[in-house]
């Protein structure tokens, strides 16, 4: 038994050496059927590396598939025994820590509900505290680095020697065409942190539906991430959890095929690298720039009720020099042509007079 275990820890390290790493499975285990054969067939696509399923969920509403718990560990057991294969299990506390660890499961990962709450990190960490085993761990649902470097910090702190990271969006409100947008400014910036680190995308719960994966996994692959994790399921759309964004073994690995994996050259590697870089900072000023014009409309509009109550004409023209003048001299400091300036308050001052004009006439 103790050999088996040996043996096994030394085929996950050549596992983790390896460039990509793929990792799949279930979102959940859910019976042991389904374990096995999910499990036997990933292995035989000879493209992943380590298997993984969820055994505890952390589900949004109570009621919905809370996980299999500590009878699903046998399966994953029985599944690296069939298969050869590491496998992987998220933990969220003390008890799934040692449960797993029973089990010989070789690699754990944290999930992004639980990198939110530094108690529930900090209680993994502590049943971690001598044991050699790599440790996953995921962004905080929000888009917050400090605690997701926190994660890492408080694992490093306990002991841990193999930390990575897995990126799986981040949680925002409304609709958009992600579950969880990949926000890739964020990830890329944890790499600058920590360079050494492995970095894994998970484009399941970033995309949550088959449709975008591979496009997902292929952006992550051009930002020089070091592999993928993707949910996979013998029978997608009657999976327990997550049916929406499981693909079978088989369609994983055609998708795995026609990925384009870009390792040769280093060059286009920084390249591409610093280009998204500084592309997304680019988006998010641009989207501050609008937050704020927007902000800036509705005080015109409230000056507009002012004036409508008073009486007093929209236009003043000694106001509006004198914010054109400090607007240019502030611009020239900045690099910014008066040209520029000009059109750009012309346009500004436009929409602000629209606004008020409406008001006007309410
Ligand atoms: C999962 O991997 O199934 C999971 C629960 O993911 P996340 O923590 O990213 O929501
Ligand atoms: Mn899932």
């Amino acid at each position: 038994m103790q050999t088996e275990t040996i043996t096994m820890k030394a085929d996950l390290q050549e596992k983790l050496g390896k460039r990509p790493i793929i990792i799949s499975g279930p979102c959940s285990a859910e019976t042991e059927a389904q374990v096995l054969e999910t499990a036997t067939k990933l292995a035989k696509t000879g493209r992943v590396d380590i298997l993984r399923a969820g055994i505890w969920k952390p589900r949004t509403k109570p009621g919905m598939f809370e996980g299999i718990g500590v009878k699903g560990l046998p399966w994953m057991a029985q599944a690296k025994k069939i298969t050869g294969l590491p496998i992987t299990v998220e933990v969220a506390t003390a008890k799934h820590v040692e449960d797993a660890l029973q089990f010989d499961v070789d690699m754990l990962w944290i999930g992004a509900r639980t990198t939110v709450n530094p108690f529930s990190v900090q209680e993994v960490c502590d049943a971690l505290r001598g044991v050699d085993i790599p440790v996953l761990i995921k962004n905080p649902i929000n888009p917050d680095l400090e605690l997701w470097s926190g994660g890492i910090e408080r694992l490093q702190k306990a002991g841990v020697k193999q930390v990575g990271m897995i990126h799986r969006g981040f949680s925002n409100y409304g609709n958009t065409e992600f579950r969880n947008a990949p926000m890739w400014h964020l990830p890329i910036e944890m790499k600058r942190r920590f360079p050494e680190m492995l970095l894994i995308c998970d484009p399941s719960h970033i995309c949550g539906s088959r449709a975008l994966l591979q496009t997902i996994a292929q952006k992550s692959i051009d930002l020089d991430f070091d592999g993928l994790m993707i949910e996979s399921h013998i029978d997608p759309d009657n999976a327990w959890s997550d049916a929406k964004q499981q693909v079978t073994p088989e369609r994983l690995a055609e998708m795995l095929d026609s990925l384009i994996w870009r390792f040769e050259n280093t060059d286009q590697k920084e390249f591409l690298t610093a280009l998204a870089t500084l592309r997304e900072q680019i988006n998010h000023i641009d989207d501050e720039l609008l937050t704020l014009l927007g902000q800036r409309m509705k005080i015109a509009d409230k000056i507009g009720v002012y004036k409508r109550d008073n009486n007093i004409t929209i236009l003043q023209t000694n106001r509006w020099n004198d914010i054109l003048g400090r607007a240019i001299s502030k611009g020239d400091k900045l690099g910014l042509s008066k040209d520029f300036i000009t059109k750009y308050f012309d346009a500004v001052h436009l929409e602000s007079i629209n606004h008020q004009n409406k008001i006007m006439n309410e």
